[in-house]
């Protein structure tokens, strides 16, 4: 496994492979790697010549109060496991290096995918998802990739940057695999470092939330409004006030009253102890029928 710092590293390092016609996978990443980050790059290896993995722990997509410096970080632990996982390329760049002196661009998605899911504007600010879609932009650029690999648990990020990628032609494949968990339930995160015991042990409120709303929709509740209840319900009994609950068009986010055929995304985030955590299930009306 190689290392490139700068830009003109890596693409010195992928130059061969890309005149080759060789398949370039790219594993967006902010590092201290965990089973959800490793899952990805397995894929990666499974589907293409070449991996790379950018680590980059991108300052413009933390909010004003929000654990940029905090954020946890372990380079030589994240070294290790890329290359026992075959990344051909782990590309760490520095923030100099991304944002040079007059750096003055953006790229936005529109507020119908951005503006939404929202939480605590003070904790997170609309800002979040420009940050995410200006920095996959040029992650897309400087690697040139032909797929890239994102998890479902950041699943309105996944949307977003598949209609980035859509609206401005990066000829990239997108995949988006599913959510590793914990054996409770927990999904994994790298902000999952900050819990304590007792409170990784409340966490585990947030997928038991959304699997009794899951179980809901399985026995027949096809109105929104009650699923989120169900679930609001389990995390309340865990002493956990949420950011929000909602259920949404899995494709584009509108809101829906009722389960209408077409699948649903229903996504929590809470603040638990220092983590602020985020989960989500998709109810599939096609599924739901099939298991019922
Ligand atoms: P991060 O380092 O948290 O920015 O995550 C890098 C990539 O890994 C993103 O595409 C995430 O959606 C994905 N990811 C993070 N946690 C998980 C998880 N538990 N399961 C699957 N993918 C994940």
């Amino acid at each position: 496994m190689i290392t490139p710092q700068t830009k003109a590293e890596l693409r010195e390092a992928l130059a061969d492979a890309r005149r080759q016609g060789k398949r370039i996978g790219l594993v967006p990443t902010m590092g201290y790697f965990h089973e959800g980050h490793l899952s990805l790059m397995r894929r990666g290896r499974e589907d293409c010549d070449v991996v790379v993995v950018s680590l980059f722990v991108n300052p413009t997509q933390f909010g004003p109060a929000e654990d940029l410096d905090s954020y946890p970080r372990d380079e030589d632990s994240d070294t290790r496991l890329a290359s026992l996982e075959g990344v051909d390329v782990l590309w760490m760049p520095t923030t100099e290096e991304l944002y040079p002196e007059g750096f003055a661009t953006v790229v936005e998605v529109d507020a119908g995918l951005t503006g939404v899911l929202d939480g605590a504007p003070d904790r997170r600010g609309p800002s979040h998802f420009r940050g995410v879609t200006t920095i996959v932009a040029k992650l897309f650029n400087c690697v040139q990739p032909d797929v890239a690999y994102f998890g479902r648990k950041d699943a309105q990020q996944a949307l977003v940057i598949e209609r980035m990628t859509r609206d401005l032609d990066f000829p990239i494949e997108i995949e988006v695999l599913p959510t590793i968990r914990e054996p409770g339930g927990l999904a994994m995160s790298s902000r999952n470092a900050y819990l304590s015991e007792s409170e990784r042990g409340r966490a585990l409120a947030l997928s038991r939330a959304l699997e009794a709303a899951e179980e809901g929709a399985r026995g027949g509740e096809t109105s929104t409004a009650a699923l989120v209840d169900l679930a609001a319900e389990v995390l309340r009994n865990a002493g956990i006030e949420p950011e929000y609950v909602e259920a949404r068009d899995a494709a584009d986010l509108s809101p829906v009253a009722t389960l209408n055929g077409r699948p649903v995304l229903l996504a929590v985030a809470a603040q638990v102890g220092e983590a602020r955590l985020i989960d989500n299930v998709v109810i599939d009306p096609d599924q739901t029928a099939r298991e019922a």
